[in-house]
């Protein structure tokens, strides 16, 4: 095998992929080492792979558009034929519940400016889409343990409720990593698995390459963290964490699925829901069953970890009874079996939950972390964002100084790549929530 490359690219999850696909199609010979068997099988493969387009800023609106055409038109992105078929996007649509009136408007003014279609919706739309919802307000979300979890509503939701005809979910997200896995491949990337990265090399003139757990050593100039929830201990390694001002870390987090109750067919009728009234998100999944995910309510105890590799993978009965009869306040026909059925994974969160694309102090190495749980749908796009970084960066420019304005593929907007910057102040305008 090799042992020199253009750029190694450290993980090969939906961001890992997509970079290594955007670079070599611009030339770079690339190399993804995974720690794990096959791509995609990181924090990736438990995704809600939920696909939509609010977000708190403008640019993360704007990525999540452009990236949505590529999801739009999969064949299209991907332009080779894999093996194993291709990954599905189910367009069902999506509501958000809103129970302060000022996210929505937020949200109406980004997609105005881009140009993305909504409808504005009120409650009586509401249960005539979803007749077994009720639209009394819970707010605020809190545990089934707080005696005030049982007070009974005095209010209603929020009347304005937005519905976003493009939205949806990817089937199966692990083979979407595979299809660009096989799609880079076609351009002359190399995927090498069962490949843990255990220290890296530089000198003063930046990134030399890196050492493997098995002894062996691979030399780049260029160095990717695409980690995932191992972000900040592949920053300790390359000796960068203590020169940014943004900071990542691995939060544990919990899925759950139920039955779909028995008078509506989520495998036929269900969209995806946000319900910010609740503090947490609901979808269809296979097997006519319906996905219950959290938005971090501040009643939740937030489970942070220290060692990415050591975590409790069990959901627990606390948490799935937590999620599962908030849901039940809106649908109080959901059946809500004694036994748990979920999935617990790791998001790796920054400090304002917006994620770190940018360059680093260390020359040659180049961030793609603090996903923050939400970052799976941008995945086309945060390849394109990367490979043009690096691809300036290379060549001279310095990013730091003056930020990089990037045309989105799809979208008709420069996008300002320095909002992405690890050295940023917190965004105020976050939620500081998986919802970006
Ligand atoms: C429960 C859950 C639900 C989510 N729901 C959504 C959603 O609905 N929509 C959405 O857009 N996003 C969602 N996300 C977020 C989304 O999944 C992530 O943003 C995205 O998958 C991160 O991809 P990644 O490639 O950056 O990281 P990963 O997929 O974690 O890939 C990183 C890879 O790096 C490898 N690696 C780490 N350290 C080393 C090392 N030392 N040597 C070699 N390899 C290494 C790992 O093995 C891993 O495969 C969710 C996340 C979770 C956990």
């Amino acid at each position: 095998m090799r042992t020199s490359y253009d750029c190694i690219i450290i993980g090969a999850g939906i961001s890992g992929a997509a970079i290594a696909y955007e670079l070599s199609k611009k030339g770079y010979q690339t190399l993804n080492l995974d720690q794990l068997t096959a791509a995609g099988l990181g924090s990736t493969s438990n995704t809600c792979a939920i696909i939509r387009t609010h977000y708190s800023t403008l640019e993360g609106t704007a990525i999540a558009y452009d990236s949505w055409f590529d999801w739009d038109r999969w064949d299209a992105y991907i332009g080779i034929s894999d093996e194993k078929g291709y990954a599905r996007f189910n367009q069902t649509g999506l509501i958000n519940i809103y129970h302060q009136r000022k996210i929505p408007e937020k949200h109406m003014k980004f997609h105005d400016a881009l140009g993305i279609p909504y409808e504005i919706w009120n409650r009586e739309k509401l249960l005539n889409r979803m007749p077994h919802f009720v639209d009394d307000s819970f707010y605020p979300p809190r545990r089934p343990e707080d005696p005030r979890f049982h007070d009974l509503p005095e209010k209603k939701i929020d009347d304005t409720i937005l519905y976003y005809p493009n939205d949806g979910y990817i089937n199966d997200p692990v083979l979407s990593v595979h299809n660009i896995q096989r799609a880079a491949e076609a351009h002359g990337a190399v995927f090498l698995f069962n490949a843990k990265v255990v220290s890296i090399r530089s000198d003063e003139n930046g990134v030399m390459g890196v050492n493997l757990k098995d002894g062996s050593r691979i030399d780049a100039p260029i160095l990717v963290n695409a980690a995932g929830p191992h972000s900040a201990g592949i920053n300790q390694m390359a000796g960068v964490a203590h020169k940014m001002n943004i900071k990542t870390r691995p939060l544990r987090h919990e899925v759950h699925f139920v039955p779909s109750p028995e008078t509506f067919s989520y495998d036929r009728k269900g969209m995806v829901v946000g319900d910010g009234d609740l503090g947490g998100y609901h979808r269809p999944e296979t097997g006519n069953l319906v996905l219950v995910g959290s938005e971090d309510p501040a009643c939740d105890e937030k489970d942070w970890v220290d060692d990415p590799d050591q975590f409790n993978r069990d959901v627990t009965l606390a948490q799935y009874q937590a999620q599962t009869y908030r849901l039940a306040k809106r649908i109080p026909e959901l059946r809500i079996p004694n036994k748990p059925k979920g999935i617990a994974d790791l998001y790796d969160v920054s400090d304002d939950w917006i994620p770190i694309y940018d360059r680093s102090d260390l020359k040659g190495f180049y961030l793609a972390i603090g996903t923050s749980g939400n970052q799976y749908k941008n995945g086309p796009a945060i390849g394109r964002l990367m490979a043009e970084l690096i691809h300036a960066s290379e060549n001279g420019h310095d990013h730091d100084a003056e930020p990089l304005q990037i045309r989105l593929r799809h979208v008709d907007i420069a996008l300002n790549m320095g909002i992405f910057s690890r050295n940023r102040e917190i965004i105020q305008g976050s939620t500081f929530s998986v919802l970006g």
